[in-house]
């Protein structure tokens, strides 16, 4: 048997109907921008393997430093001791976020790394003897899969079986161009009327799970304003768009004003060990020192600031901030404006947006949505087929690409999705 029949007969996938789902593909080594399956087929890893990866497949800087790092310390409890890379990753993450951001608090994984952020925000509040419990959050917004991940997140498909567990969360729509101002106004108009609101929060400029749904930075500071005006806690949940997608290290660099807390994961290790940060300003953090020992932040996990991971995000970030990496998103991000703009008036193009690294394609259908599925279905093989693993979100296809992706592989990868556009002309789907 090979691997991928072995996996068939005991594992359990994510996001995936075993019963009709096509087998796994079995990967046995990465390389640079693809992951290479049992059968020796190169893939071209254009989603940076659920947007986690930055700098390529096992890349041998990385491995290095964590491979030195196992044979010196694999892992210490965090509870009352620390070690060399939980510091010296936070001291460097400090230096490039947001000069507000003052106390870094590690878990394991996007989900937690929410968790705690919402935790800090309702306890900081508990803490001051106000009640304020309720989460103002964006419409269509992922946050992750954890119930209180869940419960900020888009009430969809993905959710239905829990919405009675779900805490009370008051859903606002995310703002786009054409209606900016008259949502400005309504979000003004529930923060101004609730005194309940214990914190925002949102994906800065881009919600990723909802379809790469993209917004601007000047109406996100003019609703942090007024969140602030009424001192709701903000939040920015950068799991995806942090380490450089947007173009910026961090999209809360394109805002002036700057949130309270800060939601990281994914890229932070470069996709190397699942890691996750919550960072949060001297004001939040103030609020849960006392000599009360009751007032403290209950939350842990087993494998909180792994030294392995903090090596492999130390590693990661001094790659991500070296002057060739910098050049390679900006490299990217032209060329993702330059398909852009070559793509944008075909007919089977309903929209296109990039921002950085990221670009989408909204495709356009003349069927109803329930047959959406079907497409993301047809799109997903489409690219399959010639070994390119993009993973549409319903009728959008999108790019995220590590950012070692070479000019040629990211000029095959628009030439495929020119072939899709013109058979779907066809097809007329
Ligand atoms: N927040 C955002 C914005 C995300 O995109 C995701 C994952 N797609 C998460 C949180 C959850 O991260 P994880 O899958 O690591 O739990």
């Amino acid at each position: 048997m090979n691997l991928s029949q072995r996996d068939q007969q005991i594992i359990w996938h994510p996001y995936t109907q075993m019963k009709t789902a096509d087998a796994p593909i079995g990967i046995v080594r990465g390389e640079g921008a693809y992951l290479i399956a049992e059968d020796g087929s190169y893939y071209l890893d254009m989603i940076s393997s659920w947007w986690v990866n930055l700098h390529g497949h096992a890349n041998p800087y990385i491995a290095e430093k964590v491979s030195k790092q196992l044979s010196t310390l694999e892992h210490a409890i965090f509870a009352g001791f620390t070690h060399e890379p939980a510091v010296k990753f936070a001291e460097m993450l400090l230096a490039v976020l947001p000069e507000n951001m003052a106390k870094l608090f590690y878990s394991d994984n996007g989900s937690t790394a929410v968790e705690v952020a919402l935790k800090m925000a309702i306890q900081f509040w508990y803490n001051k003897g106000t009640k304020r419990t309720k989460i103002l959050a964006f419409k269509n917004g992922y946050h992750g899969d954890t119930f209180g991940a869940m419960a900020v997140g888009d009430r969809g498909i993905f959710t239905c079986a829990f919405h009675d567990m779900l805490f009370e969360v008051i859903f606002v729509e995310v703002p786009l161009e054409r209606n900016e101002e008259d949502l400005l106004k309504s979000f003004k108009y529930i923060t101004d009327n609730h005194d309940d609101i214990a914190a925002f929060i949102f994906e800065p400029l881009v919600q990723g799970t909802a379809g790469m749904v993209m917004y601007n930075a000047g109406i996100l500071d003019k609703f942090i304003e007024v969140a602030k005006a009424n001192n709701i806690i903000t939040i920015a949940d950068e799991v995806m768009t942090g380490f450089g997608r947007t173009g910026k290290i961090f999209a809360v660099d394109y805002l002036s004003q700057k949130p309270d807390i800060i939601c990281l994961s994914k890229g932070i290790t470069g996709g190397t060990m699942p890691l996750g940060v919550t960072v949060c300003t001297n004001e939040i953090y103030s609020a849960f020192l006392s000599d009360d020992k009751s007032r403290a932040l209950f939350h842990g996990h087993s494998y909180t600031a792994n030294p392995l991971a903090c090596t492999a995000a130390i590693a990661s970030l001094e790659l991500l901030l070296s002057p060739d990496c910098q050049k390679q998103i900006e490299v990217i991000s032209l060329a993702h404006i330059e398909f852009k703009n070559k793509i944008n008036t075909h007919p089977n193009v309903l929209n296109v947006r990039t921002i950085g690294s990221i670009i989408a394609i909204e495709i356009k259908t003349s069927t109803a949505t329930s047959y959406l599925n079907n497409i993301r279905d047809y799109l997903y093989n489409f690219f399959l087929d010639k070994r390119m693993i993009l993973r549409p979100l319903g009728n959008i296809i999108y790019l995220m690409p590590p950012y070692c992706i070479e000019g040629q592989q990211l000029e095959n990868v628009y030439q495929a999705i020119i072939e899709l556009l013109e058979e779907l002309k066809l097809k007329k789907l």
